[in-house]
């Protein structure tokens, strides 16, 4: 079976919210005074949440990519994970981390099944990473990341990148991919909390691009079939890769392949969408073909583009913890 929206995109994947909570409070993702938490009672339960990915495999999706908040905090995910890797016709189980407790669970995720993981690390100096995380530490984080690519991971580097807080270090970001096997990609920054003056912090992946090539030689690459919307590039002789996401600037939406569910098990086809389908009731009933009919009609109402770029653009400000990263 194949998921298709009305523009012709094939929609074969999902990102999962498992949790709205997070150990880290980064600036770009949420406001200082934190979020209003859901009540645990709101959080989807484990048996829900593979519910729905079962009926979404059902219906096309290959790809689950699991998020938050912060999926490791949440008590029992690997178990869960491992039920989730063994779903027939899911061809891709991948998580979205900050790397905090990777190191102490990346052999227990290899074990149950997980297949990538994707860090994100906005800083490679410990005062800036400290200031964009609100108090992380990056050391734990970087652990995190080796003890990964030493248990074989295939591991992605997001880095949200952010003017005159982190672009500094573009060179020392893309220098990473030189001798290491990892993937870093750039996000333009989003304005999902509807930070003032938004627009200055953006720094559009071409001028990204521009900054790199003014020190290295590099080469666009093929797109790969489950990717999601990066364009990649390689550094002459590098073992990793890099890439921008211009989640603002263009060249996204017409790749857009996904669809997400938060951790209240609202169904969005969109971030920067309020529209959004409360799957709830046909998991309380084990409604099968009511939650297979509200995954189709969320596809259906996938709209074509979002319009961030125009200042008319109305939508809810949202922590990404709270939707799902
Ligand atoms: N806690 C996990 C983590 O840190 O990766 C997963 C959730 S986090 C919300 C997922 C992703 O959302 C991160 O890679 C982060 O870079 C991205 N993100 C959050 N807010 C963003 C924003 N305003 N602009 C761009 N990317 C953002």
């Amino acid at each position: 079976m194949e998921l298709t929206d009305p523009f012709g995109r094939k929609i074969n994947y999902l990102r999962l919210s498992v949790t709205d909570r997070c150990n880290m409070r980064c600036v770009y993702c949420m406001p200082a005074e934190g979020i209003p938490l859901l009540g645990h009672h709101e959080v989807l339960s484990y048996e829900e949440l593979l519910l729905i990915a079962e009926t979404a495999v059902g219906m096309g999706v290959e790809k689950i990519r699991i998020t938050g908040g912060e999926p490791l905090v949440r008590k029992g995910i690997v178990p869960f994970l491992a039920r989730l890797a063994d779903l027939p016709g899911l061809r891709q189980l991948v998580l979205t981390t900050n790397g905090v407790n990777l190191a102490a669970m990346a052999e227990s995720l290899r074990d149950a099944g997980v297949q990538r993981l994707n860090i994100s690390l906005d800083s490679l100096r410990p005062e800036t990473f400290a200031q964009i995380t609100r108090g992380g530490d990056l050391e734990s984080v970087m652990t995190g990341i080796e003890t990964a690519q030493q248990l074989g991971f295939p591991v992605k580097i997001n880095v949200v990148v952010m003017r005159g807080i982190n672009d500094e270090e573009l060179l020392d970001f893309a220098a990473l991919t030189l001798d290491r096997p990892v993937t870093v990609r750039f996000i333009e920054y989003m304005p999902a909390i509807k930070a003032a003056n938004w627009e200055s912090f953006v720094v559009p992946g071409e001028t990204v691009l521009e900054r790199i090539g003014e020190r290295f030689d590099f080469q666009a690459l093929e797109r790969e079939g489950l990717a999601g919307p990066a364009r990649m590039f390689r550094i002459a002789g590098a073992a990793g890769t890099f890439g921008v996401i211009t989640s603002i600037t263009g060249h996204f939406c017409d790749d857009c392949n996904r669809i997400r569910v938060t951790a209240a098990g609202r169904a969005r086809s969109c971030l920067f969408s309020d529209v959004g389908t409360d799957l709830k009731p046909y998991l309380a009933n084990d409604d099968r073909k009511g939650l297979e009919e509200a995954l189709r009609s969320v596809v259906t109402c996938k709209p074509r583009r979002h319009h961030l770029a125009e200042a008319e653009q109305q939508y809810s400000a949202f922590a990404m913890a709270a939707l799902g990263g």
